[in-house]
């Protein structure tokens, strides 16, 4: 790939990126604000960056009390921890989310236990606080939905394998996709878009339809909370694509071999390492990358799922 091929990283007039600044750190976690009569986020983010999120709509004149609803991709704590906080501070607040995710924003018991076992001790520093939303404020899809707010309309599609309850946002006025995750992660001026793999949900098949539905949208832009718009999106989509199937393989490869789980972390790293380096991407963003995505995680993911199969 060479850099003909990125687009200049600005989004359309009538939608903001704002950066979370996640950590203090720029570019690991963004919330997308769609203005107009009736304006929406997509992925608020965790509670811990409530503060950056409010600074954010305050340079384009927005309080939460202009924001009518939250679009949530998936609920992820790093897309939708803040979600039952800022319901509970502003209780006019719609919420959309998959109806496979609903039940865990309605009660985040399992969702807390489950990001436990993932970061442990970690948990409070990096998503604060995590209540439930009112199921009152939900509004549960499953894809194939319209939403109207105010005049934007926008569709949703239901696009799993990053997890079981990953929907993308389509705004046919400017073309442009709220893909979430489901692109993987990509920072700005970098051409490398990384797979997020982690456990408990990664599936493969349903990954690669939900690729292929993407590109029968045709977007003008794939707007990634990790970070940005940025590569054209088919050529994102099928270098993404490739080390998707690439790192896949490398953990089904490891598990066969049965070699000790550090080992086969190790592995999967040393194949990350050398994709950062081909893309000359610079040591402070390849600590980004890992930050954004634990490599342990994303072993872990992909040795769940070829688990599951029970192929290895
Ligand atoms: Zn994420």
């Amino acid at each position: 790939m060479t850099t003909e091929l990125t687009l200049p990283e600005d989004i359309h007039p009538d939608i903001r990126l704002i950066d979370d600044q996640f950590l203090g750190l720029p570019h690991l976690i963004g919330t997308y604000v769609l203005l107009g009569d009736e304006p929406a986020l997509v992925d608020p983010g965790p509670s811990t960056t409530i503060a950056g999120l409010e600074a954010g709509l305050a340079a384009d004149g927005l309080s939460f009390d202009d924001i009518r609803a939250l679009l949530l991709t998936h609920i992820h704590l790093d897309h939708a921890g803040a979600t039952g906080t800022l319901v509970t501070r502003y209780p006019h607040l719609r919420v959309y989310v998959h109806q496979v995710g609903a039940p865990h924003v309605i009660d985040p018991e399992r969702l807390i236990r489950s990001a436990t076992r993932l970061y442990g001790d970690d948990m409070d520093r990096l998503w604060g606080e995590i209540r439930p939303v009112p199921e009152s404020n939900v509004t549960a899809l499953s894809g194939g939905e319209t939403l109207n707010l105010g005049r934007r309309m926008l569709h949703v599609y239901d696009t799993p394998g990053h997890a079981s309850h990953h929907v993308t946002y389509f705004d046919p006025a400017s073309a442009a996709a709220f893909v979430g995750d489901v692109t993987g992660v990509r920072f700005p001026d970098t051409n490398y878009a990384r797979p997020a793999t982690p456990p408990p949900d990664i599936d493969l098949e349903a990954w690669h339809d939900s690729l292929d539905t993407l590109l029968e949208l045709d977007p003008s832009q794939l707007l990634l909370t990790h970070f940005g718009p940025g590569l054209k999106p088919e050529v994102h989509i099928e270098s993404f694509r490739e080390r998707l199937t690439r790192w896949a393989q490398v953990a089904r490869e490891g598990l066969e071999d049965g070699e000790s789980e550090s080992v086969q972390i190790n592995q999967l790293r040393t194949v990350a390492e050398a994709e950062l380096d081909a893309a000359n991407v610079e040591d402070e963003v390849k600590e980004s990358y890992e930050l954004a995505t634990p490599i342990d995680q994303s072993w872990q993911g992909l040795a769940r799922y070829w688990r599951k199969r029970a192929d290895v």
